[in-house]
């Protein structure tokens, strides 16, 4: 209770999959006393792109996102190319920017970003049997739980995948809701994963 969420969320479509996990997320935290702050970055229009406007003085520290301090951070997306859709991946380009994210000798565990959490919620369109036969999923979320949030000091819990929910029945997709809110429930009891190599690659 009382704790700063802000939740990134990347999907067009309010009707989608990741629309449903996102409309779950903001009542389940509301309900638990968390201030919820949504970044609809496709509704904001956000712009993902570090252009020149972004560099001003010695270090980009004009990025909108001071407020950001205190705050846990999940991250709402479907999977696109293995990796994040660029909108979401430009929100951290421009706003996890050095000397307030990271500094040349702050980095990983002494990164600027300590005491904060982020979780990645996405969804896939492959089936989670294809991606265990295919070297598994865990190694995708190197560059983005590993290379960003650990580097900036954020500890990382455990992803939270909805694997092919278009080609599941809609009793499958009921139950893949269901299972985030009962997640949610006791999320603040989850201990942050080990982020090393060994548990992307092993
Ligand atoms: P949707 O299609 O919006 O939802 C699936 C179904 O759930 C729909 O029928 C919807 O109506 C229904 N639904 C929504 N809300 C509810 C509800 N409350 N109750 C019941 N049903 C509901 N996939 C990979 O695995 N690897 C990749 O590398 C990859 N790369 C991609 C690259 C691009 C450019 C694109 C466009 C897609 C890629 N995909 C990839 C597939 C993509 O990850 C999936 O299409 C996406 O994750 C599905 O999520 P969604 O929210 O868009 O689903
Ligand atoms: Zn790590």
């Amino acid at each position: 209770p009382g704790k700063k969420v802000l939740i990134v969320y990347a999907h067009q479509e309010p009707k989608s999959f990741n629309g449903s996990l996102l409309k779950i997320a903001v009542e389940e935290l509301t309900k638990q006393g968390c201030s919820v702050t949504v970044s609809d970055l496709y509704a904001m229009q956000f712009e993902p792109r570090a252009t020149r406007n972004d560099i001003v003085g010695e270090t980009s520290q004009n990025t909108p996102l001071s407020k950001a301090s205190g705050l846990q951070s999940p991250h709402q997306f479907p999977l696109f190319w293995f990796s994040m859709p660029a909108i979401l991946k430009g929100w951290m380009d421009r706003v996890l920017v050095q000397g307030f994210a990271y500094d040349l000798s702050k980095a990983y565990d002494g990164g600027l970003l300590q005491d904060k959490l982020s979780l990645f919620s996405f969804t896939t369109g492959g089936s989670e049997e294809k991606y265990a036969i295919r070297g598994g999923i865990r190694c995708l979320l190197w560059p983005m739980q590993h290379g960003i949030m650990h580097f900036c000091g954020v500890k990382v819990l455990e992803p939270h995948i909805c694997y092919a929910p278009k080609h599941a029945s809609e009793e499958k997709r009921k139950e893949m809701l269901t299972a985030w809110t009962q997640r949610l429930k006791t999320l603040w009891k989850e201990e942050p994963i080990d982020c090393s190599p060994e548990w992307y690659f092993k």
